[in-house]
């Protein structure tokens, strides 16, 4: 039986500067145990309006923490509809294309700047049956894309979901620079 010891220690003040941030590291008597380390608030306003985020080094205001996920959840699903519309584009493409050879395909992928990785990437790609639309990234090419979507009429679907999938991603840019930070650590 194992028995584990916790202290805990005063680490940075509080952002509001009324409190601390305490620290908890509890280690267990055996040696292939980590010590497990948490941080408490002792000010009450401070614990309820941060959070401890992701990386475990900063607390992160709550409330725009909580928008900038909702702003990422957001731009993820304006990207649904685009992904999908983007995919068949390339899917038809390549069926049209008729690719003599598997090195052909690729090269063409290459040529349209659709994708990035080795022949080698190409190949397992394939052989997990990937279609080209999904292997490829025909977002890359965006000039391409809207030809191709000319070509089909659907030019105006296409630069609609293209146009608010960049405006979700620039709100999540924004949402995610007004979340402030402070340090679990205290400097120096
Ligand atoms: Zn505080």
């Amino acid at each position: 039986m194992s028995t584990s010891e916790t202290v805990i220690l005063e680490s940075n003040v509080c952002p509001c500067g009324h409190g601390k941030i305490l620290k908890h590291v509890t280690t267990q008597d055996n040696p292939w145990s980590s010590a497990d380390i948490s941080y408490e608030l002792s000010c009450e306003t401070c614990a309820a309006n941060w959070v401890l985020d992701q990386t475990g080094i900063a607390l992160v205001s709550r409330h725009a923490a909580a928008k900038a996920d909702a702003a990422n959840e957001a731009w993820r699903l304006a990207g649904q509809r685009l992904h999908a519309v983007v995919e068949k584009l390339v899917n038809d493409y390549f069926t049209h294309f008729a690719a003599q050879s598997k090195k052909a395909e690729w090269q063409e992928m290459h040529r349209l700047d659709i994708y990035v990785g080795t022949y080698r990437n190409y190949l397992q790609d394939k052989r997990n049956k990937q279609q080209a639309g999904k292997i490829a990234y025909g977002l890359r090419n965006r000039p391409w894309l809207t030809a191709l979507a000319a070509e089909l009429n659907s030019e105006t679907e296409l630069n609609q979901l293209i146009a608010t999938w960049d405006a979700r991603k620039n709100e999540w840019e924004e949402a995610a620079r007004a979340v402030k930070r402070w340090p679990v650590l205290p400097k120096g």
